[in-house]
């Protein structure tokens, strides 16, 4: 699977809402703009109404198995009214998904758009790639574009930590 293609740019704005739950809606505007969001202006209100969404992003980033997974992104797909249309924005210009009209407001399109970004994923037989930071007290989620796909930490800095700890424990006099 590529990664770096709009339809995964979903799945990126969804690592970036999980691991950014509560953002100024300044840092919430530039984050989507950096991914291609169209109108990427947000609001309080839009911030807001993406908290308890981001919760339930998190949900499929941290399922273990990936039908588990599945199961939640598929009632993400239902619970973000996600209506994919094909639209070009002129003579010329290329077609690609939205995945709910610009009229519906940021908060539902953004909604829709990461819902959509999981469902891809997961889609293109890369599920087991969005994972949550395997050392325990980290609640970073990433999504593993690794070529071997077996990243389990979100930062070096994380995987350092838990060898280090590793490292300690085996030199423990038993
Ligand atoms: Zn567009
Ligand atoms: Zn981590």
């Amino acid at each position: 699977m590529q990664f770096n293609t709009y339809t995964v740019a979903g799945a990126r704005v969804a690592v970036w809402l999980v691991n950014h739950p509560a953002p100024a809606p300044p840092e919430l505007t530039a984050a989507l703009r950096e991914h291609d969001v169209h109108e990427p202006a947000a609001t309080a209100a839009d911030a807001a109404a993406l908290r308890p969404w981001a919760a339930r992003l998190r949900a499929v980033f941290e399922a273990g198995a990936v039908p588990a997974k599945a199961e939640l992104a598929d009632a993400l797909l239902v619970a973000a009214d996600c209506r994919p249309r094909l639209v070009s924005h002129g003579a010329g210009q290329p077609f690609h998904f939205h995945y709910a009209p610009v009229q519906t407001g940021l908060a539902p399109r953004v909604r829709a758009l990461t819902a959509a970004g999981l469902a891809h994923v997961i889609d293109g037989g890369d599920g087991a790639r969005l994972r949550a930071c395997a050392r325990a007290g980290c609640d970073v989620a990433f999504l593993d574009t690794s070529r071997n796909g077996r990243r389990h930490f979100c930062s070096v800095r994380c995987a350092n930590q838990v060898n280090v700890a590793n490292h300690r424990q085996r030199q423990r006099p038993a």
